[in-house]
């Protein structure tokens, strides 16, 4: 078990039950006013208070204790941390133990442009006039930067707010209004009268809750609403150009159902008397979870039933569900501290899934849980430079850089198991044991799996502790003779050189060993955390039958074969497995455990494969083959295209991409088999989509909205200025956010040096936001042009980038920035680059992004000649 470092919690003499604040916003200026009392139990002697405060300018502190009626206490001094976020109060007079005081500070801050705390978002009105509306994200850590408060996730409170504004303006917040009020102008916080009347907006007192989920927006706002539920809906937008509100429907929708199915399933009444959900012109990331008061960057909450994708509609229905998921797991229930960022990330990731199988049974959510999620989550957990699920916190630097594919992926793929582990019942059980336990206060992991424990009478705290709170996951290597099989299992690195102490590490894993011999197929589920096991079996095996465990599986070749044969006839493998089996083949063949040529050779058996999913995870892994060739020699890159053509080429024609009489899974198909014909220079798509892109110029609708992303690809891959001309004022003029969003990734496909320069500098121009600049760049690594033009931008814009960006944009930056490179030097001048810089607040990302460079180094070095023979031995029929 890992040894984790006790935290001190920033209050533990006196502790804040109760906040009255009174904000107004300045959305001309850009500033704020506000003044705040926080009511504090003293629980033990005091004579110093610590809160956290960050960039405010402090006009007025004041502290009384409440025990008697005295004038204020008197400060001595007051001191500030600035590395944690603190101001220290000394009191002249100690306040006494088992009484109460009231800390009380007028203050003014700036409404920033940076997306956090308290900022602003820009947007044009019906008439092309620019508007500001002012909004708060408040996770993890810029509460602080709005007003003085005990910020850590541990200090709930309830909470009276007001906002003050100007009467035209719609004020939120987290809960319903209590009284609306005429007042004349305020000046630092205090109603002060100076002539022009204004409103404050005062809301219903809230249950004790965190502060990092407060939130407040200010703006000209307009929504649609749905009594349907028995607390008011609504979904709000900003009164913003071409904004459509019937494109708030289907979120709005959604959430009754959403609700309802929580309800049902966590035994638990949704807890909040109104739940308001929010578009945000500019916005930092997906969504935010705030109670009561959700926002959301418009393209997940906004979806355009006439005209939108099934891709985005699937990624705003997972939002959502995530979303209100929260305001049970995480909002209700809350982690104590950081460290315990994945409980409420990967249970709710979870949820978003488990809810849109209920409500949308015909997508198969979970088929592509294993194809993308759990694949992205077990590519990051490979790597030395990865986290454990629950990670100690040394400092406030490191908070923002945990919000990745670990905690949110890794940690939900954890919740599958044990809820394949436990069986439905059992694990439901138990989490409403743990919610309504819980309800209104804080948990550590801990509580979680004593929880599912006690409902399903298992040993689950022993194995998940460990699963948890160790780093990484393990190969597991198996041996197959006549009766039995020997299962060994190692740390997985794709480094393949485990340190002493990773080379000892061993996880206690549930196999589900899938045997023809068993019941069902599936032989027992064996639970093991030794080094080897030995296990009495006849006939045909594979492991991790569904996929629910963290591993991979490593095979001899020649067995691996024989599996992909089975799998090619359809038979015993289902979905999962045939797509689990074909990503651990390519993870393994990256990282030298396996040849990359036996994979190859195994994705032959698969030309006839019938489902998405499995189609989906092949089609991954063979274009991260072909971008780590790029800086390859041109024949076998050449081949290696070829070779994709004609392994898919048979199922492509035979569905052909007229989408308009297919179902779901197969609009799915025939729009991936698409793409990837294109891609690779299949001269019908190629011609298809070139023609397709010119007409679209003139009529909109001649291609389908689930095709568009894939023609713009594979127009702009075989065009020049033309095509580029076309996406880019689709890009300017496109009413719908997800539309823009993919007119503007797909730019950066077009591989025309001049045309890669005119993609990198629209990125960092005044047309696109500060939330998009990664989609900008996002699609540049997958061509040698446009990989070597993203690594000197990224070195020429650096010291922009890094004060415009915070650690969770930043980090994702740098990783789209490298991820394409694949040589030696190219590691070599990263390492250099950044050795000269302050990386404070990148480490983790930065580390992660240096270890997969040299992971796809050596991955190229090794299997150079073995693709190159693979290639040159293809009989010209393959080719
Ligand atoms: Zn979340």
């Amino acid at each position: 078990m890992a040894c984790f470092i006790t935290r001190k919690p920033i209050a533990t003499s006196a502790i804040p039950k109760h906040y009255d604040l009174v904000l107004e916003p300045d959305l001309d200026k850009a500033v704020f006013s506000g003044s705040v009392a926080i009511l504090l139990d003293v629980v033990e002697v005091t004579s110093l208070i610590s809160l956290n405060v960050y960039d405010l300018e402090i006009l007025c502190t004041e502290i009384n204790s409440l025990s008697h009626y005295s004038d204020p206490i008197r400060i001595s001094n007051i001191s500030y941390d600035a590395e944690r976020q603190t101001m220290t109060i000394s009191l002249g007079l100690p306040l006494a133990a088992r009484t109460q005081a009231k800390l009380a500070f007028v203050f003014r801050g700036k409404l920033n442009d940076n997306l956090v705390g308290f900022y602003r978002s820009r947007y044009q009105d019906a008439d092309g006039e620019t508007k500001v509306l002012a909004t708060t994200q408040m996770e993890p850590t810029e509460a602080r930067r709005v007003f003085p408060c005990f910020d850590e996730p541990a200090l709930k409170a309830e909470f009276s707010i007001r906002l003050v504004a100007d009467k035209h303006l719609t004020c939120l917040s987290n809960m319903g209004i209590a009284e609306e009020t005429e007042v004349k102008v305020v000046s630092e916080g205090d109603l002060q009268v100076t002539g022009t009347a204004k409103k404050a907006v005062k809301f219903n007192r809230t249950p004790p809750m965190s502060t990092y989920l407060l939130a407040f927006v200010v703006g000209e706002l307009q929504y649609v609403e749905s009594n349907l539920f028995w607390v008011p809906l609504r979904v709000y937008a900003a009164k913003r150009k071409d904004m459509n509100m019937d494109t708030a429907r289907f979120s709005l929708e959604l959430a009754i159902k959403a609700l309802q199915f929580y309800e049902t399933k966590f035994g638990v009444a949704y807890p909040l008397p109104k739940l308001d959900m929010i578009a945000i012109p500019d916005f930092p990331a997906g969504a935010m979870e705030n109670w009561g008061l959700i926002t959301y960057r418009e393209s997940d909450l906004l979806f355009d039933e006439t005209g939108g994708s099934m891709s985005d509609k699937l990624r705003t229905a997972i939002t959502v569900q995530h979303e209100i998921a929260h305001m049970w797991f995480g909002n209700l229930v809350t982690m104590n501290f950081w460290d315990g960022l994945w409980l409420k990330e990967g249970f709710a990731t979870w949820m978003s899934y488990y809810a849109c199988d209920h409500i949308f049974p015909d997508w198969k959510v979970w088929e592509q849980f294993i194809a993308e999620q759990l694949q992205v989550a077990l590519s990051l957990d490979s790597l030395r430079s990865s986290h454990s699920v629950e990670m100690p916190i040394q400092s406030e630097s490191e908070i923002g850089q945990i919000f990745d594919a670990i905690s949110y992926l890794k940690g939900s793929s954890l919740v599958r198991m044990i809820h394949s582990y436990l069986g439905e019942g059992d694990f439901m059980a138990g989490v409403q044991h743990y919610l309504k336990k819980y309800a209104y206060a804080n948990t550590t992991t801990m509580d979680l799996w004593e929880s599912l424990g006690l409902a399903s009478g298992k040993d689950v705290m022993t194995m998940m502790d460990i699963l948890t709170r160790q780093v990484g996951h393990p190969v597991v290597t198996v041996i197959v003779s006549e009766d039995s099989i020997v299962i060994r299992q190692d740390r997985f690195l794709r480094t393949r050189d485990p340190l002493l102490e990773e080379a000892a590490m061993l996880y206690p894993v549930p196999f589900n060993i899938l045997s023809i011999n068993g019941p069902n197929g599936v032989l027992h589920d064996t639970s093991f955390a030794e080094r080897e096991v030995t296990i009495k079996v006849e006939g045909f095996v594979k492991l991790n039958a569904g996929h629910t465990g963290l591993y991979r599986t490593c095979y001899s070749a020649e067995y691996l074969q024989k599996l992909a044969e089975e799998a090619g006839k359809g038979g015993i493998l289902g979905v999962e497995d045939r797509a689990g089996l074909i990503a651990d083949a390519a993870v393994l063949a990256s990282s030298g455990y396996q040849k990359t040529s036996d994979f190859l050779q195994l994705l032959t058996n698969f030309s006839h494969e019938s489902q998405y999913v499995v189609w989906d995870i092949i089609i991954i892994h063979l274009g991260a083959i072909l971008r780590a060739w790029i800086f390859e020699n041109q024949r076998t890159q050449d081949g290696l295209q070829s070779f994709v053509r004609r392994l898919i080429g048979t199922k492509a024609s035979e569905l052909g991409w007229n989408l308009a009489d297919s179902g779901h899974a197969e609009k799915k198909l025939k729009t991936l088999l698409f793409c990837a014909a294109g891609v690779t220079g299949d001269p019908a798509i190629v011609n298809a989509s070139k023609q397709m892109l010119f007409e679209f110029s003139r009529n909109q609708s001649v291609i389908d909205a689930n095709l568009r992303p894939h023609v713009f690809r594979i127009a702009l891959e075989n065009g020049g200025s033309d095509e580029y001309d076309v996406v880019l004022n689709e890009y300017l003029t496109a009413k719908t956010s997800p539309e823009r969003n993919t007119a503007l990734q797909s730019l950066g496909y077009a591989r025309d040096a001049n045309l890669v320069q005119r993609t990198l500098q629209l990125a960092l121009s005044k047309d696109v936001r500060d939330q998009d600049v990664q989609f900008a760049i996002s699609f540049l690594q997958v061509h040698r042009t446009g990989t070597e033009a993203l690594w000197q931008w990224l070195q020429v814009n650096w010291n922009n980038l890094s004060v415009r960006f915070s650690s969770r944009p930043l980090g994702n930056i740098i990783k789209a920035c490298t991820a394409g490179l694949s040589t030696r030097d190219q590691l070599k001048s990263v390492r250099a680059f950044f050795d000269a810089k302050d990386t404070t607040l990148i480490k983790m990302p930065l580390a992660q992004a240096l270890e997969s460079l040299a992971v796809q180094c050596d991955w190229v070095e090794r299997d150079r000649s073995d693709v190159a023979a693979f290639i040159e031995n293809l009989s010209p029929l393959d080719q």
